[in-house]
């Protein structure tokens, strides 16, 4: 049994409801929630959750058929059951643009993320657009987000104020990047995001945020703060090692599991450029 734990959140045609599921349950970053609201999924979960996931798609299914399938980008966690959810009930995915490619061949993970997730399956997409709606008629805006992923596009629903952010929130305060995040246009579209209007955020990974734009403004402050603390320890001639080790502790187990894939230096190294307002 690998379901985690139910969510469920607002009334009538807004009503989302969530799934958290995982093989392993170490913590919110093995383990994957995929939303539903009313016949639009938003991301699938892993694939090696698919039997759980088939059934709570299913047995939703036999009350509202799935009409749309929304990926905000392409990792694996968030597309992994793409492939299999088309075939099953016959849709075709939209996903970012450029992310589409990805998609459609498939690529390699890293072992370990291959433990926790599985591998993507190649899936056919068709890209995320400005005319998507609800099954009521509202809007689902697509929000490119660039940073975590290159394709990252937040899902924003302007009537309900509620944000889809893919991998955008997560945490308050970030403590490790991956190598091929940037951080300088996270940060851009954490500052892009903090101009929507929305109260609740849907985070895949931490569950449902309802003071969600406070949150992610708090996000944005704590990274802004870390990038100017390490701006000012640089200029006074530490190294990257050194403002590291002073602002978030020495490196730890993850960078070793990951060989330094995600890590603290990886965070410092991008903080130390990170400008205002740039782009
Ligand atoms: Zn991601």
């Amino acid at each position: 049994m690998t379901i985690r734990r139910h969510y469920r959140y607002g009334s009538g045609t807004d009503t989302v409801l969530g799934t958290r599921v995982g093989r392993f349950n170490l913590g919110i970053n093995t383990t994957f929630i995929i939303y539903r609201i009313g016949d639009t999924v938003i991301d699938t979960g892993p694939s090696n959750q698919w039997r759980h996931v088939r059934r709570v798609l299913q047995q939703d299914w036999q009350h509202t058929p799935l009409r749309q399938l929304l990926i905000t980008h392409h990792h694996e966690d968030h597309s992994g059951n793409a492939a299999r959810i088309a075939a099953l009930s016959g849709i075709v995915p939209h996903a970012p643009q450029l992310g589409q490619a990805k998609l459609a061949s498939g690529y390699r993970t890293p072992l370990l993320q291959k433990m926790i997730w599985g591998s993507p399956r190649p899936v056919q997409t068709t890209p995320l657009h400005d005319q998507l709606t609800l099954a009521d008629g509202s809007p689902v805006l697509p929000v490119h987000t660039p940073g975590h992923a290159k394709d990252l596009t937040c899902l924003y629903l302007p009537r309900q104020k509620y944000l889809f952010s893919g991998d955008m929130y997560i945490s308050k305060s970030l403590k490790y990047l991956r190598k091929d995040e940037n951080l300088q246009q996270l940060m851009d579209s954490l500052a892009r995001l903090l101009t929507l209007d929305f109260d609740i955020l849907f985070c895949p990974h931490r569950g449902i945020v309802e003071d969600g734009r406070n949150a992610l403004q708090e996000k944005y402050d704590n990274l802004q703060a870390l990038c100017r603390q390490a701006a000012t320890l640089h200029q006074q001639g530490l190294d990257t090692t050194q403002i590291t080790e002073k602002l978030l502790g020495p490196e730890d187990w993850m960078a070793r599991v990951t060989g330094n894939n995600l890590c603290k230096g990886n965070l410092i190294r991008q903080a130390i450029h990170w400008q205002p307002g740039g782009c």
